[in-house]
């Protein structure tokens, strides 16, 4: 199975009947859509739920979630309406701390894949008055909670860029935290850097605790707009094809660790 992890609803007329298009034609099975509008604060988890009833054996849903502002019984509301998934981003405090608790505990309780935005975020007219501070995006916070909640779903955009080693060695000591490789690092760094940073196998002294292979924490996101997403595709093939990764583990990356994390069959 085919998922693209990682897509934001956007206003542009027609666009979720083109964006499934694209998808459906790229080979891919499932679009986890997130509420949070490209660029603005704002929510559009209304017009994700909408997405999701017109095309229900594609797009999941991953409601935006902005931390401090709305509570526990939000994330029940939101999975009531059959959200799989939250979004974070620009929390106004760093990810891990303790007044965000009661909703990473809620989603573990719920079963819902939490998507965090890591590391520097494009830059709006409007930081100064949402206190934007990307030190919060940090993944080494996200390590925090995984130890914390240790069955809760945890992905972690953009390997944390530019955080990339604190990303790598959270990745493979919490068996529940996983990243994907959207934004520019997959164009602006050689697939050996990759392999530097997602360095274990299954054998050899140094594995993560469960054995896996550090690839299959990696997830497909695109995070682009429609007509982009075929190159970051074809950069996330290219880059696993010049480190030699073998055919099982580009699928488990494409959508089949993305396929386990949301209970398809995979
Ligand atoms: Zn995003």
């Amino acid at each position: 199975m085919r998922i693209d992890a990682h897509v934001h609803y956007s206003t542009e007329e027609g666009y979720v009947d083109r964006l499934v298009e694209e998808e459906r034609r790229l080979g891919f099975d499932r679009v986890c859509l997130n509420g949070a509008v490209w660029s603005e604060h704002r929510d559009a988890n209304d017009e994700v739920a909408r997405a999701r009833e017109r095309y229900p054996d594609v797009i999941v849903g991953f409601g935006y979630f902005p931390l401090g502002e709305w509570g526990v019984e939000t994330v029940r509301e939101l999975r009531e309406q059959g959200f799989q998934g939250l979004k974070f981003i620009r929390p106004p405090a760093r990810y891990d701390d303790k007044v965000f608790y009661p909703v990473y505990e809620a989603a573990e309780e719920l079963g819902m894949v939490c998507l965090f935005h890591l590391g520097i975020v494009a830059r709006t007219p409007q930081d100064r008055e949402h206190d934007v501070n990307n030190e919060r995006h940090r993944p080494i916070y996200l390590d925090t909670i995984a130890r914390s909640f240790p069955s809760l779903k945890i992905v972690g955009a953009h390997l944390g860029n530019p955080w990339y080693d604190e990303a790598g060695m959270a990745c493979r000591w919490n068996p529940n935290l996983y990243f994907d490789l959207s934004g520019s690092s997959l164009k602006k760094r050689p697939p050996e850097f990759f392999k530097l940073i997602l360095w274990w196998t299954e054998t050899g002294q140094y594995r993560d605790p469960e054995g896996r292979h550090a690839w299959e924490k990696i997830v497909f996101g695109s995070d682009v707009g429609i007509e982009q997403i075929e190159d970051v595709m074809n950069d996330y093939q290219r880059t696993m094809e010049a480190i030699g990764l073998r055919q099982e583990l580009q699928q488990a990356v494409l959508g089949n660790t993305m396929a386990k994390l949301l209970g398809l069959a995979g």
